[in-house]
Protein backbone atom coordinates (compact mmCIF):
# COMPACT_ATOMS: atom_id res chain seq x y z
CA UNK A 1 0.00 0.00 0.00
CA UNK A 2 1.09 3.50 -0.32
CA UNK A 3 2.89 5.47 1.92
CA UNK A 4 3.80 8.82 2.84
CA UNK A 5 6.84 9.80 5.15
CA UNK A 6 7.51 13.19 6.61
CA UNK A 7 10.69 14.08 7.70
CA UNK A 8 12.52 17.64 8.29
CA UNK A 9 14.79 18.54 11.51
CA UNK A 10 13.55 19.04 14.77
CA UNK A 11 10.56 21.93 15.60
CA UNK A 12 9.85 22.21 11.78
CA UNK A 13 6.28 21.21 12.37
CA UNK A 14 6.01 17.65 11.14
CA UNK A 15 3.96 16.67 14.18
CA UNK A 16 1.34 19.95 13.74
CA UNK A 17 1.49 18.84 9.35
CA UNK A 18 1.10 15.28 10.82
CA UNK A 19 -2.32 15.68 13.12
CA UNK A 20 -3.47 18.22 9.98
CA UNK A 21 -3.60 15.56 7.64
CA UNK A 22 -5.01 12.59 9.78
CA UNK A 23 -7.53 16.05 10.64
CA UNK A 24 -7.03 14.43 14.55
CA UNK A 25 -5.02 14.37 17.19
CA UNK A 26 -3.06 10.73 16.81
CA UNK A 27 -2.94 9.02 20.39
CA UNK A 28 -0.74 6.59 20.30
CA UNK A 29 -1.71 3.31 21.83
CA UNK A 30 -0.36 2.29 25.29
CA UNK A 31 2.24 -0.61 25.42
CA UNK A 32 4.78 -2.08 27.11
CA UNK A 33 7.21 -0.20 28.25
CA UNK A 34 10.99 -0.49 26.33
CA UNK A 35 9.13 0.03 23.06
CA UNK A 36 10.18 3.12 21.17
CA UNK A 37 7.85 4.66 19.40
CA UNK A 38 10.05 6.49 17.12
CA UNK A 39 7.88 7.05 14.13
CA UNK A 40 4.01 7.47 14.56
CA UNK A 41 1.73 6.04 11.90
CA UNK A 42 -1.75 6.81 10.45
CA UNK A 43 -3.88 5.50 8.09
CA UNK A 44 -5.33 8.69 6.00
CA UNK A 45 -8.49 6.92 4.46
CA UNK A 46 -9.71 9.30 2.22
CA UNK A 47 -6.30 9.33 0.30
CA UNK A 48 -5.77 5.70 0.49
CA UNK A 49 -2.23 6.23 2.40
CA UNK A 50 -0.39 5.59 5.67
CA UNK A 51 1.29 8.84 7.20
CA UNK A 52 4.18 8.02 9.04
CA UNK A 53 6.14 11.07 10.94
CA UNK A 54 9.82 10.06 11.78
CA UNK A 55 10.40 12.97 13.82
CA UNK A 56 11.02 10.79 17.09
CA UNK A 57 13.49 8.42 14.93
CA UNK A 58 17.28 8.81 16.56
CA UNK A 59 15.83 11.13 19.17
CA UNK A 60 15.96 11.39 23.03
CA UNK A 61 16.12 15.06 23.67
CA UNK A 62 18.76 17.70 24.02
CA UNK A 63 20.85 16.47 21.15
CA UNK A 64 24.64 17.82 19.82
CA UNK A 65 24.99 18.91 16.58
CA UNK A 66 26.31 15.74 15.50
CA UNK A 67 23.72 13.61 16.55
CA UNK A 68 21.03 15.63 14.96
CA UNK A 69 23.01 14.78 12.14
CA UNK A 70 22.79 11.26 12.48
CA UNK A 71 18.99 11.25 13.66
CA UNK A 72 18.07 12.88 10.82
CA UNK A 73 20.33 10.79 8.49
CA UNK A 74 18.45 7.71 10.42
CA UNK A 75 14.76 9.34 9.39
CA UNK A 76 15.87 9.67 5.93
CA UNK A 77 17.10 6.47 5.06
CA UNK A 78 14.09 5.29 7.02
CA UNK A 79 12.22 7.52 4.35
CA UNK A 80 14.19 6.13 1.63
CA UNK A 81 13.62 2.48 2.01
CA UNK A 82 9.71 2.57 2.97
CA UNK A 83 8.17 5.57 1.36
CA UNK A 84 5.97 5.99 -1.88
CA UNK A 85 6.43 9.84 -1.50
CA UNK A 86 8.19 11.55 0.96
CA UNK A 87 7.22 15.19 2.62
CA UNK A 88 10.34 17.19 2.92
CA UNK A 89 9.41 19.92 5.93
CA UNK A 90 11.46 22.94 6.32
CA UNK A 91 10.81 25.97 8.62
CA UNK A 92 9.43 29.35 6.67
CA UNK A 93 9.84 31.58 9.19
CA UNK A 94 13.69 30.54 10.53
CA UNK A 95 15.09 29.93 7.16
CA UNK A 96 16.82 27.32 5.59
CA UNK A 97 19.71 25.72 7.67
CA UNK A 98 23.30 24.01 6.95
CA UNK A 99 21.03 20.63 8.02
CA UNK A 100 18.49 20.99 5.83
CA UNK A 101 20.69 21.30 2.65
CA UNK A 102 22.32 18.24 4.18
CA UNK A 103 18.84 16.39 4.42
CA UNK A 104 18.16 17.79 0.53
CA UNK A 105 21.12 16.41 -0.29
CA UNK A 106 20.86 13.09 1.06
CA UNK A 107 16.90 12.78 -0.24
CA UNK A 108 18.26 13.58 -3.56
CA UNK A 109 20.45 10.52 -3.71
CA UNK A 110 17.48 8.34 -2.50
CA UNK A 111 15.81 9.00 -6.07
CA UNK A 112 12.06 8.49 -3.99
CA UNK A 113 9.58 10.94 -5.30
CA UNK A 114 9.92 14.37 -2.46
CA UNK A 115 7.42 16.85 -1.97
CA UNK A 116 9.52 20.36 -0.31
CA UNK A 117 7.08 21.91 2.03
CA UNK A 118 7.70 24.95 3.46
CA UNK A 119 5.84 25.13 6.67
CA UNK A 120 4.80 27.94 8.90
CA UNK A 121 4.40 30.23 5.68
CA UNK A 122 1.39 31.64 7.75
CA UNK A 123 1.28 35.39 7.37
CA UNK A 124 3.69 35.50 4.05
CA UNK A 125 6.44 36.16 7.01
CA UNK A 126 8.66 34.08 5.61
CA UNK A 127 12.20 33.96 4.99
CA UNK A 128 12.12 31.21 2.18
CA UNK A 129 11.49 32.21 -1.02
CA UNK A 130 10.46 30.55 -4.18
CA UNK A 131 14.10 30.56 -5.99
CA UNK A 132 15.60 29.59 -2.39
CA UNK A 133 13.09 26.69 -2.40
CA UNK A 134 14.00 25.63 -5.21
CA UNK A 135 17.75 25.75 -4.62
CA UNK A 136 17.87 22.49 -2.85
CA UNK A 137 17.07 20.37 -5.90
CA UNK A 138 13.70 19.20 -5.35
CA UNK A 139 11.65 20.79 -7.37
CA UNK A 140 8.23 22.95 -6.93
CA UNK A 141 7.93 24.22 -3.31
CA UNK A 142 4.86 24.20 -1.75
CA UNK A 143 4.13 26.76 0.96
CA UNK A 144 1.59 25.65 3.48
CA UNK A 145 0.85 26.64 7.26
CA UNK A 146 -0.01 23.53 9.45
CA UNK A 147 -1.15 25.88 12.20
CA UNK A 148 -3.26 27.89 9.85
CA UNK A 149 -4.28 25.29 7.75
CA UNK A 150 -2.94 27.76 4.43
CA UNK A 151 -2.07 25.34 1.75
CA UNK A 152 -3.80 22.57 3.26
CA UNK A 153 -5.82 21.80 0.12
CA UNK A 154 -2.97 22.46 -2.32
CA UNK A 155 -0.89 19.68 -0.46
CA UNK A 156 -3.60 17.00 0.00
CA UNK A 157 -3.98 17.46 -4.29
CA UNK A 158 -0.35 17.40 -4.62
CA UNK A 159 0.40 14.26 -2.13
CA UNK A 160 -2.59 12.98 -4.57
CA UNK A 161 -1.14 13.25 -7.52
CA UNK A 162 2.19 11.95 -6.49
CA UNK A 163 1.11 8.93 -5.23
CA UNK A 164 -1.39 8.28 -8.33
CA UNK A 165 1.83 9.25 -10.82
CA UNK A 166 3.89 5.97 -8.65
CA UNK A 167 0.66 3.86 -8.90
CA UNK A 168 1.57 3.81 -12.42
CA UNK A 169 5.25 3.74 -12.20
CA UNK A 170 4.62 0.77 -9.49
CA UNK A 171 2.28 -1.43 -11.68
CA UNK A 172 5.09 -1.83 -14.64
CA UNK A 173 8.08 -2.66 -11.67
CA UNK A 174 7.90 -6.03 -10.33
CA UNK A 175 5.90 -7.16 -7.40
CA UNK A 176 8.99 -6.37 -4.94
CA UNK A 177 8.84 -3.18 -4.86
CA UNK A 178 5.46 -3.44 -3.03
CA UNK A 179 5.41 -1.98 0.27
CA UNK A 180 2.75 -4.12 2.09
CA UNK A 181 4.05 -5.52 5.22
CA UNK A 182 4.12 -8.93 5.71
CA UNK A 183 1.65 -9.69 8.74
CA UNK A 184 2.45 -12.75 11.29
CA UNK A 185 1.08 -14.24 14.23
CA UNK A 186 2.15 -16.23 17.67
CA UNK A 187 -0.32 -18.69 18.56
CA UNK A 188 -0.25 -21.23 21.04
CA UNK A 189 -1.54 -22.33 24.34
CA UNK A 190 -0.85 -20.63 27.13
CA UNK A 191 3.60 -20.31 27.99
CA UNK A 192 4.68 -21.44 25.24
CA UNK A 193 6.10 -18.34 24.60
CA UNK A 194 4.30 -16.15 22.00
CA UNK A 195 4.30 -13.09 23.91
CA UNK A 196 8.01 -13.74 24.71
CA UNK A 197 8.62 -14.06 21.07
CA UNK A 198 6.79 -10.97 19.98
CA UNK A 199 8.94 -8.83 22.23
CA UNK A 200 12.19 -10.57 20.97
CA UNK A 201 11.24 -9.52 17.43
CA UNK A 202 10.11 -6.16 18.74
CA UNK A 203 13.92 -5.50 20.33
CA UNK A 204 15.48 -1.99 19.42
CA UNK A 205 18.02 -3.54 17.06
CA UNK A 206 14.74 -3.62 15.14
CA UNK A 207 12.88 -0.56 14.06
CA UNK A 208 9.54 -0.14 15.25
CA UNK A 209 7.75 1.41 13.04
CA UNK A 210 4.58 2.26 14.75
CA UNK A 211 1.79 0.88 16.59
CA UNK A 212 -1.08 1.32 14.28
CA UNK A 213 -4.16 2.53 16.81
CA UNK A 214 -7.64 1.90 16.76
CA UNK A 215 -7.60 -1.97 15.33
CA UNK A 216 -8.78 -3.43 18.53
CA UNK A 217 -8.72 -3.96 22.20
CA UNK A 218 -7.24 -7.42 21.84
CA UNK A 219 -5.07 -7.12 19.53
CA UNK A 220 -1.84 -4.81 18.62
CA UNK A 221 0.02 -4.61 15.88
CA UNK A 222 3.66 -3.48 15.42
CA UNK A 223 5.39 -2.57 12.31
CA UNK A 224 9.19 -3.35 12.14
CA UNK A 225 11.51 -3.62 9.29
CA UNK A 226 13.93 -6.99 9.44
CA UNK A 227 16.97 -6.99 7.46
CA UNK A 228 16.60 -10.91 5.36
CA UNK A 229 19.19 -13.25 4.24
CA UNK A 230 18.65 -11.57 1.03
CA UNK A 231 19.67 -8.48 2.43
CA UNK A 232 16.77 -6.59 2.01
CA UNK A 233 14.84 -4.67 4.45
CA UNK A 234 11.36 -6.14 4.61
CA UNK A 235 8.32 -4.58 6.27
CA UNK A 236 6.60 -7.04 9.10
CA UNK A 237 3.36 -6.72 10.81
CA UNK A 238 2.89 -8.79 13.97
CA UNK A 239 -0.30 -8.77 14.99
CA UNK A 240 0.18 -9.34 19.06
CA UNK A 241 -2.72 -11.23 20.30
CA UNK A 242 -1.11 -11.19 24.26
CA UNK A 243 -4.81 -8.95 24.94
CA UNK A 244 -6.53 -12.18 24.34
CA UNK A 245 -4.59 -14.28 26.66
CA UNK A 246 -6.37 -13.84 30.31
CA UNK A 247 -9.46 -14.48 28.49
CA UNK A 248 -7.57 -17.81 26.59
CA UNK A 249 -7.37 -18.61 30.23
CA UNK A 250 -10.87 -20.53 30.28
CA UNK A 251 -11.14 -20.88 26.58
CA UNK A 252 -10.90 -24.23 25.14
CA UNK A 253 -9.06 -23.89 21.71
CA UNK A 254 -12.11 -23.95 19.55
CA UNK A 255 -13.29 -20.81 21.68
CA UNK A 256 -9.36 -19.40 21.35
CA UNK A 257 -9.62 -19.71 17.68
CA UNK A 258 -13.50 -18.04 17.27
CA UNK A 259 -12.03 -15.27 19.08
CA UNK A 260 -9.07 -15.11 17.26
CA UNK A 261 -11.03 -15.21 13.98
CA UNK A 262 -13.11 -12.34 15.25
CA UNK A 263 -10.15 -9.76 15.55
CA UNK A 264 -10.43 -7.71 11.84
CA UNK A 265 -6.98 -8.32 11.88
CA UNK A 266 -5.96 -11.74 11.82
CA UNK A 267 -7.67 -12.20 8.83
CA UNK A 268 -4.70 -9.92 7.31
CA UNK A 269 -2.19 -12.72 8.48
CA UNK A 270 0.11 -13.91 6.12
CA UNK A 271 1.70 -16.44 7.96
CA UNK A 272 1.17 -18.32 11.25
CA UNK A 273 3.75 -19.47 13.87
CA UNK A 274 2.33 -22.13 15.51
CA UNK A 275 4.15 -22.22 18.59
CA UNK A 276 5.10 -25.48 20.97
CA UNK A 277 7.36 -26.01 24.10
CA UNK A 278 10.29 -27.73 23.32
CA UNK A 279 10.31 -29.11 26.60
CA UNK A 280 6.67 -30.70 26.94
CA UNK A 281 6.39 -32.54 23.71
CA UNK A 282 3.09 -32.54 21.55
CA UNK A 283 0.39 -32.01 24.03
CA UNK A 284 -3.56 -32.90 23.30
CA UNK A 285 -4.47 -28.93 23.65
CA UNK A 286 -1.46 -28.10 20.82
CA UNK A 287 -3.19 -30.65 18.28
CA UNK A 288 -6.46 -28.79 18.55
CA UNK A 289 -4.67 -25.80 18.01
CA UNK A 290 -3.01 -26.42 15.12
CA UNK A 291 -5.72 -28.29 13.57
CA UNK A 292 -7.77 -24.93 13.93
CA UNK A 293 -4.99 -23.39 12.71
CA UNK A 294 -5.05 -25.11 9.12
CA UNK A 295 -8.95 -24.26 8.70
CA UNK A 296 -7.64 -21.11 8.67
CA UNK A 297 -6.14 -21.60 5.52
CA UNK A 298 -2.91 -20.09 6.20
CA UNK A 299 1.01 -21.10 5.60
CA UNK A 300 2.36 -22.07 9.01
CA UNK A 301 5.82 -22.20 10.28
CA UNK A 302 5.90 -24.56 13.22
CA UNK A 303 7.88 -22.62 16.16
CA UNK A 304 9.37 -24.94 18.58
CA UNK A 305 10.33 -22.49 20.97
CA UNK A 306 12.56 -22.91 24.95
CA UNK A 307 15.55 -24.84 22.83
CA UNK A 308 17.53 -23.17 25.44
CA UNK A 309 15.97 -25.22 27.73
CA UNK A 310 16.80 -28.60 25.73
CA UNK A 311 20.49 -27.42 25.20
CA UNK A 312 20.79 -26.93 28.97
CA UNK A 313 19.50 -29.89 30.21
CA UNK A 314 22.11 -32.10 28.06
CA UNK A 315 24.82 -29.91 28.65
CA UNK A 316 24.20 -30.11 32.31
CA UNK A 317 23.24 -33.80 32.19
CA UNK A 318 19.92 -32.66 33.82
CA UNK A 319 17.73 -34.61 31.69
CA UNK A 320 16.18 -37.73 34.11
CA UNK A 321 13.76 -36.01 35.22
CA UNK A 322 12.03 -34.19 32.01
CA UNK A 323 10.89 -35.24 28.40
CA UNK A 324 14.47 -35.43 27.08
CA UNK A 325 15.00 -38.84 29.71
CA UNK A 326 16.48 -41.40 27.59
CA UNK A 327 17.74 -39.30 24.73
CA UNK A 328 21.24 -38.82 24.38
CA UNK A 329 21.80 -35.50 22.91
CA UNK A 330 20.05 -32.71 21.29
CA UNK A 331 20.29 -34.03 17.93
CA UNK A 332 18.40 -37.07 19.13
CA UNK A 333 15.55 -35.63 21.00
CA UNK A 334 14.75 -32.73 17.83
CA UNK A 335 14.95 -35.66 15.21
CA UNK A 336 12.78 -37.72 17.33
CA UNK A 337 10.45 -34.24 18.05
CA UNK A 338 10.05 -33.10 15.23
CA UNK A 339 9.21 -36.82 13.37
CA UNK A 340 6.12 -36.68 16.51
CA UNK A 341 5.31 -33.14 15.09
CA UNK A 342 4.48 -34.43 11.24
CA UNK A 343 2.98 -37.90 12.36
CA UNK A 344 0.69 -36.50 15.07
CA UNK A 345 -0.32 -33.05 13.71
CA UNK A 346 -0.78 -32.85 9.67
CA UNK A 347 0.69 -29.66 8.22
CA UNK A 348 0.52 -28.35 4.38
CA UNK A 349 3.80 -30.59 3.39
CA UNK A 350 6.56 -29.32 3.41
CA UNK A 351 5.39 -26.35 6.42
CA UNK A 352 8.68 -25.49 7.80
CA UNK A 353 9.59 -26.01 11.25
CA UNK A 354 12.54 -24.19 13.65
CA UNK A 355 13.83 -24.59 16.83
CA UNK A 356 14.22 -21.39 18.48
CA UNK A 357 14.88 -19.65 21.47
CA UNK A 358 13.01 -16.51 22.51
CA UNK A 359 15.46 -16.21 25.79
CA UNK A 360 18.90 -16.14 23.60
CA UNK A 361 17.59 -15.46 20.35
CA UNK A 362 18.27 -18.53 18.78
CA UNK A 363 17.15 -18.68 14.74
CA UNK A 364 14.69 -16.23 15.78
CA UNK A 365 15.90 -14.92 12.64
CA UNK A 366 15.91 -17.87 10.72
CA UNK A 367 11.68 -17.86 11.91
CA UNK A 368 11.87 -14.43 9.87
CA UNK A 369 13.35 -15.67 6.97
CA UNK A 370 11.47 -18.69 6.50
CA UNK A 371 8.11 -16.68 6.77
CA UNK A 372 9.84 -14.22 3.79
CA UNK A 373 10.13 -17.11 1.60
CA UNK A 374 6.64 -18.76 2.45
CA UNK A 375 5.18 -15.23 1.62
CA UNK A 376 7.11 -15.25 -1.54
CA UNK A 377 5.70 -18.60 -2.39
CA UNK A 378 2.00 -17.28 -2.24
CA UNK A 379 2.75 -14.96 -5.12
CA UNK A 380 3.64 -17.61 -7.72
CA UNK A 381 1.19 -17.98 -10.44
CA UNK A 382 0.12 -21.72 -11.65
CA UNK A 383 0.29 -21.84 -15.17
CA UNK A 384 -3.47 -22.99 -16.15
CA UNK A 385 -2.40 -25.40 -18.77
CA UNK A 386 0.39 -27.42 -16.75
CA UNK A 387 -2.29 -27.39 -14.11
CA UNK A 388 -4.92 -28.92 -16.36
CA UNK A 389 -2.48 -31.41 -17.28
CA UNK A 390 -1.52 -32.20 -13.77
CA UNK A 391 -4.58 -32.49 -12.35
CA UNK A 392 -6.10 -34.57 -14.90
CA UNK A 393 -3.04 -37.03 -14.84
CA UNK A 394 -3.16 -37.07 -10.54
CA UNK A 395 -7.49 -37.98 -11.24
CA UNK A 396 -5.89 -40.70 -14.04
CA UNK A 397 -3.72 -42.63 -11.45
CA UNK A 398 -5.85 -42.26 -8.33
CA UNK A 399 -9.42 -41.61 -9.09
CA UNK A 400 -11.88 -39.71 -6.58
CA UNK A 401 -14.29 -41.80 -4.92
CA UNK A 402 -17.13 -42.63 -6.91
CA UNK A 403 -20.48 -40.50 -5.43
CA UNK A 404 -23.73 -42.26 -5.40
CA UNK A 405 -22.38 -45.60 -8.37
CA UNK A 406 -21.55 -42.21 -10.44
CA UNK A 407 -17.25 -42.15 -11.70
CA UNK A 408 -16.43 -38.57 -10.68
CA UNK A 409 -14.89 -36.93 -13.61
CA UNK A 410 -12.60 -34.14 -13.55
CA UNK A 411 -12.81 -31.82 -17.05
CA UNK A 412 -10.44 -29.00 -16.19
CA UNK A 413 -8.67 -26.69 -13.73
CA UNK A 414 -7.57 -23.37 -13.14
CA UNK A 415 -5.75 -21.10 -10.57
CA UNK A 416 -8.61 -18.76 -9.18
CA UNK A 417 -6.48 -16.94 -6.17
CA UNK A 418 -3.62 -17.06 -4.29
CA UNK A 419 -3.36 -15.79 -0.48
CA UNK A 420 -4.29 -19.11 -0.10
CA UNK A 421 -3.81 -20.65 -3.23
CA UNK A 422 -7.34 -21.84 -4.80
CA UNK A 423 -7.68 -24.07 -7.65
CA UNK A 424 -11.30 -24.40 -9.65
CA UNK A 425 -12.23 -27.89 -10.58
CA UNK A 426 -14.61 -28.10 -13.35
CA UNK A 427 -16.31 -31.33 -12.85
CA UNK A 428 -19.55 -33.63 -13.17
CA UNK A 429 -20.47 -33.27 -9.30
CA UNK A 430 -20.53 -30.67 -6.64
CA UNK A 431 -19.59 -30.22 -2.71
CA UNK A 432 -16.37 -30.95 -1.13
CA UNK A 433 -13.59 -33.22 -2.04
CA UNK A 434 -13.02 -36.19 0.60
CA UNK A 435 -10.48 -34.87 3.11
CA UNK A 436 -7.85 -37.60 1.58
CA UNK A 437 -8.68 -36.87 -1.45
CA UNK A 438 -7.79 -33.14 -1.06
CA UNK A 439 -5.12 -33.70 0.07
CA UNK A 440 -3.42 -35.88 -2.56
CA UNK A 441 -4.26 -33.55 -4.92
CA UNK A 442 -2.64 -30.84 -2.77
CA UNK A 443 0.48 -32.48 -2.70
CA UNK A 444 0.95 -33.43 -6.13
CA UNK A 445 0.18 -29.47 -7.15
CA UNK A 446 2.80 -28.37 -4.18
CA UNK A 447 5.29 -31.02 -5.29
CA UNK A 448 4.79 -30.16 -9.12
CA UNK A 449 4.77 -26.00 -8.79
CA UNK A 450 6.95 -25.86 -5.71
CA UNK A 451 4.54 -24.24 -3.09
CA UNK A 452 6.14 -25.86 0.04
CA UNK A 453 4.16 -24.98 3.14
CA UNK A 454 1.72 -23.41 1.16
CA UNK A 455 -1.97 -25.02 1.43
CA UNK A 456 -4.24 -25.62 -1.68
CA UNK A 457 -7.94 -25.65 -1.78
CA UNK A 458 -10.06 -26.68 -4.64
CA UNK A 459 -13.38 -25.68 -5.25
CA UNK A 460 -15.67 -27.92 -7.41
CA UNK A 461 -17.59 -26.50 -9.94
CA UNK A 462 -19.70 -29.08 -11.50
CA UNK A 463 -23.72 -29.92 -12.78
CA UNK A 464 -26.14 -30.53 -10.24
P1 LIG B 1 2.65 -17.06 26.27
O1 LIG B 1 1.60 -17.36 27.25
O2 LIG B 1 2.63 -18.07 25.16
O3 LIG B 1 2.66 -15.67 25.75
O4 LIG B 1 4.06 -17.31 27.01
P2 LIG B 1 5.07 -16.26 27.66
O5 LIG B 1 5.80 -15.53 26.60
O6 LIG B 1 4.34 -15.46 28.68
O7 LIG B 1 6.12 -17.24 28.35
C1 LIG B 1 5.76 -18.13 29.35
C2 LIG B 1 6.97 -18.43 30.21
O8 LIG B 1 7.99 -19.11 29.47
C3 LIG B 1 7.62 -17.20 30.77
O9 LIG B 1 8.01 -17.45 32.08
C4 LIG B 1 8.84 -16.97 29.87
O10 LIG B 1 9.86 -16.32 30.54
C5 LIG B 1 9.21 -18.39 29.52
N1 LIG B 1 9.87 -18.47 28.19
C6 LIG B 1 9.38 -18.02 27.03
N2 LIG B 1 10.23 -18.27 26.02
C7 LIG B 1 11.31 -18.86 26.56
C8 LIG B 1 12.55 -19.38 26.02
O11 LIG B 1 12.86 -19.32 24.82
N3 LIG B 1 13.40 -19.97 26.91
C9 LIG B 1 13.12 -20.06 28.22
N4 LIG B 1 14.02 -20.62 28.99
N5 LIG B 1 11.98 -19.59 28.76
C10 LIG B 1 11.09 -19.01 27.95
Amino acid sequence: SRSVVIVGRPNVGKSRLFNRLARKRISIVHDKPGITRDVVATRIADGDYTLQDTGGLGLKGGETPAQLIAASEKQVSFAIDTATLILFVVDGLEGLTALDTRIAAELRKGKKPVLLVVNKADFGEEKIDIAEAYRLGLGEPLFISAEHGRGETDLRTAIKNHLDASDTAEAVETQEDAPRPLCVCFIGRPNVGKSSLSNRLLRSDRLIVSDVPGTTRDAVTHDFQFRGRDKKLHPFRLIDTAGIKAATKLASPVEYFSRLRSLDSIKETDVVFVVLDAMEGVTQQDKAIAGEAIKEHKPIIVVVNKWDLVHKAFADGTTASTALRGFKNEREYREKYEKAVFEQLYFTPGAPLIFVSAMSGYEVSRMLNSAVKLHRVLDKKIPTARLNKLIVHLAERTPPPAVAGRRFRIYYATQTSNHPFRIKIFCNREGNLAENYRRYLEAGVINEFDLHGCPVYFDLVGKK
